[in-house]
């Protein structure tokens, strides 16, 4: 098997757990690995680090699979999956769940969403996407599934060497299925949806705004499929108005409120969050809640200070339209934006919209997506629920 050795001064990262090796820290490599291949991964003293699998072609030349010298094979992937639906269901998720999320399941660029009995897989590297079929063989093992559906039309697939692509990894089924969430039914598509289709990561958060909800008007933005506006009709507020730009996203969100009966509280139409949040501002208009779930607003370091000044501006426009002592539902899932300067940006907000708040809420991502400390791009989600006051 091919051998790395990495160089004398590498980033305490590896050396943590953390699972990456970037190119600039090997210092030889002693084979002639192709992509995709697994490789042994050594410390400059010779001393073992881990095995896993290697891209000349990609930044991170190595993804560790793991600190032991055991078989990468069928059964590694199987006793893997198993293990992360065990833990999945130790801490409470039954029916849907991020069951696979990466690097904080020790398996690096893998995605499995579990949608009840139908999965949704996204393998965004070379050496991931190569044991496909153990994945697959594993899954079916153990859940007996009526579907698993490949999602990998995502373009950091390109930086890989591999080609967009989505298909059936099973039998053809019926891509639109139906899931249950908080006692909540909700049409997920499974081929068209965005991402693998449902944002699984704020499945815990939806319940975060039951009591703040009763008898409120509330405006939702960036709603995508009403999932938060769905659950505020629930929780019992007074009307609800969602908005989102995709004409998709709104027409199923207007077919979830039929599902639920919820349809003569919550309305959906397409707009641009934007507009409506600025020009709504000049008419007066005011609710309860106002909720703000935006996509990231950048994926590099060097737009940073841009993604700040769009969370500004939307959570300020966003308070402007709160009446006195509503609350303001806001989240953020850039993950280069770290929750402390998230929480400073609202800040910052509140002063210049002339609001005092005090923070209701503040949570990550849901459980079934585990952070890993060490590793940062693990925790990327901020939800906060704000009070807002006029100063
Ligand atoms: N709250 C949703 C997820 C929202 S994802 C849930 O929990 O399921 C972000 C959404 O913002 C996407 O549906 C996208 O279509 C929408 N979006 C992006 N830009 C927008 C804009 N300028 N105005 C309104 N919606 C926008």
């Amino acid at each position: 098997m091919t051998k790395i050795i990495l160089k004398r001064k590498i980033a305490l990262r590896i050396f943590n757990g953390h699972p990456w090796v970037f190119g600039n820290e090997v210092e030889k490599i002693i084979g002639e690995p192709n992509a995709g291949d697994i490789v042994d991964v050594f410390y400059h003293d010779d001393k073992f680090c881990g095995r896993g699998y290697y891209n000349a072609k990609s930044q991170i030349v190595v993804r560790l699979l793991t600190r032991k010298k055991e078989e990468i094979n069928e059964q590694f992937f199987f006793d893997k999956i198993k293990q992360a639906w065990e833990y999945r269901q130790r801490i409470g998720y039954v029916e849907n769940c991020r069951l696979i999320f990466g690097e904080a399941d020790e398996m690096p660029a893998l995605i499995i969403d579990k949608f009840n009995d139908y999965f949704v897989i996204q393998t965004l590297s070379f050496g991931m996407d190569k044991f496909k079929p153990f994945i697959v063989k594993a899954l079916e093992t153990i859940f007996k599934p009526k579907g698993i559906y490949e999602r990998n039309d995502v373009p950091v697939r390109e930086l890989e060497g591999l080609q967009q692509y989505k298909g059936f990894l099973s039998t053809p089924f019926s891509t639109n299925i139906i899931i249950n969430e908080n006692g909540l039914k909700f049409n997920v598509d499974i081929e068209n949806g965005q991402k693998t289709g449902y944002f699984l990561d704020q499945q815990d958060n939806r319940r975060a705004i039951q009591h703040i909800v009763k008898g409120a008007d509330v405006l939702g933005a960036f709603t995508y499929t009403g999932t938060f506006e769905i659950h505020a009709a629930h929780y019992g507020a007074k009307s609800v108005f969602g908005i989102d730009i995709s004409e998709n996203a709104v027409a199923q969100a207007n077919k979830n409120a039929a599902l639920n009966g919820l349809d003569n509280i919550c309305k959906f139409e397409a707009m641009n969050a934007f507009d409506v949040l600025k020009n709504w501002g000049k008419e007066e208009k005011k609710y309860d809640v106002v909720m703000l779930d935006p996509p990231a607003f950048t994926k590099s370091r060097e737009t940073i200070s841009k993604a700040i000044t769009g969370y500004k501006e939307i959570n300020l426009r966003g308070m402007k339209l709160i009446k006195n002592g509503g609350f303001l539902v806001t989240s953020s899932c850039t993950n280069l934006v770290q929750p402390e300067l998230f929480l400073h940006t609202i800040q910052q907000a509140a002063k210049d919209a002339r609001k005092k708040i005090k923070q209701v809420v503040f949570n990550a991502q849901a459980a079934d997506h585990p952070i890993v400390w060490g590793m940062e791009n693990t925790n990327y989600l901020k939800f906060l629920i704000v009070e807002v006051r006029n100063m």
